[in-house]
C-alpha cells in the first residue's frame, strides 16, 4: 500500500514537471528579434477615401519619426522604458494624434488627459487620469510608478504631484487645435456623445462625425536586456463628461507588460476594453493557456471584445521580439520596426 501510494505521488510529481516544461516550452520559443518596438496611433473607422494624400503622408511620417526615436534608443543599448517614453512623447507632441497637443475635447471644453505605463521587469506600473495642465501624460505616469508609493493619480492632486517632482506644466490652451474644437462642436450640435472610434452598433454612431477624432497613442519595448515596457497616452474620447476615465490609464486594459509574456498597448472603445480586461488577458493566455502572441491577440480581439461589441485593437509584441497588430476596426495608425531597423507603417487593413 505504501509503495503504491509512493508510486502514485512519484507519478503526479512527474506529470507536473512534464506539465511545467511544457510551458516553459512554449514560452521559450526562439527569439526572433534582441529588441523591438511596436506603436499605435488609434484605431478607428480610418478609410483611405477620407484621408487625403497629404494627411496620409503626414501621419506616416510622424509614425515614422517616433519609432525611429524609440529604436535608436534600443539600438544603443538604452532600456525599454526610455524607448517608450520618447516615443509616445514624439506622438503627445503632435497635433494629429488624440494624445497631449490635440487631444480631444470634453463636454466642458477642456482637455483631460490619462496615460499609463509598465515595467515587464519588475511588473510595476504608473498612471495618471485626468490631468489638463501637464505637458507629457506619459512621463507623469512613469514618474508616479518611480516616485510615489502610488500606482494611479488623478485630477488636481496629480498636477499637484506633477508640479512638485519637476516635471513641465503647461496653460491648458497648449491642448487646444481647432480640429479638435471643431468635432466638440459638431458633436454637441448634434446632442451626442462621441466615441473617438468607429463603431457601427453604438448608440451614439453618428455617420457625419465618425472620422474625425482618432488617434490615442501607444508603444510596446523590447530592450537588449529581455525588458519590455508598453504605455499609452490619451485624451480620451469627444465629448466625455463627469469626469470619465476610459482604459488607457487602467492597467491590465489600456497597458500591461510582463517580461515572461510580452506588453500590450491598447486603442479602441474605453469602456469595452476595461470590461474586457483586453491587455492582461493577452498576457494571462500566453501565461496559463500557452498561446503564442498572434494567438493570444487575435483571440482577444477578433474573438472576445468583437463579441461584446467592442471596437479597437493593440500593438503587442513578445519576449521573443515578435510583434502584432490586431484591430478589428477599417484601421489602426500602426508601426513597427524590428531589431534590423525593417519598418512597417500602415493605416488601412491590408
Ligand atoms: N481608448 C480610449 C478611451 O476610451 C480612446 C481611444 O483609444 O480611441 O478613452
Amino acid at each position: 500500500m505504501k509503495n503504491f501510494f509512493i508510486a502514485i505521488v512519484t507519478f503526479a510529481f512527474l506529470l507536473s514537471c512534464t506539465s511545467e516544461s511544457t510551458k516553459k516550452e512554449a514560452l521559450n520559443t526562439k527569439k526572433v528579434n534582441d529588441f523591438a518596438i511596436i506603436i499605435h496611433g488609434g484605431a478607428g473607422t480610418i478609410l483611405k477615401k477620407n484621408l487625403s494624400d497629404e494627411k496620409e503622408a503626414a501621419y506616416k511620417a510622424k509614425l515614422e519619426e517616433a519609432i525611429t526615436v524609440g529604436h535608436t534608443i534600443l539600438k544603443n543599448g538604452g532600456t525599454s522604458q526610455e524607448a517608450v517614453v520618447k516615443t509616445i512623447q514624439v506622438m503627445e507632441e503632435s497635433p494629429l494624434f488624440n494624445a497631449g497637443k490635440g487631444a480631444v475635447f470634453t463636454h466642458e471644453e477642456t482637455n483631460e488627459l490619462d496615460a499609463s505605463f509598465m515595467d515587464g521587469k519588475t511588473l510595476n506600473a504608473g498612471a495618471v487620469a485626468g490631468v489638463t495642465n501637464v505637458k507629457s501624460p506619459i512621463e507623469l505616469a512613469v514618474k508616479i510608478m518611480t516616485d510615489s508609493d502610488h500606482v494611479m493619480l488623478s485630477g488636481k492632486g496629480a498636477s499637484i504631484f506633477a508640479k512638485e517632482k519637476g516635471l513641465e506644466i503647461v496653460d491648458p490652451s497648449y491642448f487646444f487645435t481647432d480640429r479638435r474644437f471643431e468635432s466638440l462642436k459638431r458633436i454637441k450640435n448634434k446632442n451626442k456623445t462621441e466615441l473617438d472610434h468607429d463603431d457601427k452598433k453604438a448608440a451614439f454612431y453618428d455617420a457625419d462625425i465618425k472620422n474625425a477624432k482618432f488617434g490615442t497613442v501607444g508603444c510596446v519595448a523590447l530592450d537588449k536586456n529581455g525588458n519590455i515596457a508598453a504605455g499609452t497616452s490619451t485624451g480620451g474620447m469627444t465629448n466625455k463628461r463627469w469626469g470619465r476615465i476610459g482604459d488607457a490609464p487602467i492597467i491590465g486594459s489600456g497597458t500591461y507588460a510582463n517580461n515572461l509574456t510580452c506588453g500590450v498597448s491598447s486603442t479602441g472603445w474605453g469602456e469595452y476594453f476595461i470590461r474586457s480586461q483586453v491587455a492582461y488577458d493577452i498576457s494571462a493566455q500566453m501565461e496559463y493557456q500557452q498561446k503564442s502572441l498572434k494567438e493570444a491577440t487575435s483571440n482577444v480581439i477578433q474573438d472576445k471584445l468583437t463579441k461584446l461589441g467592442g471596437t479597437g485593437g493593440v500593438v503587442a509584441l513578445d519576449k521573443n521580439g515578435n510583434m502584432s497588430f490586431e484591430f478589428n476596426t477599417a484601421g489602426m495608425y500602426r508601426a513597427s520596426m524590428d531589431e534590423k531597423g525593417n519598418l512597417v507603417v500602415k493605416i488601412y487593413k491590408e
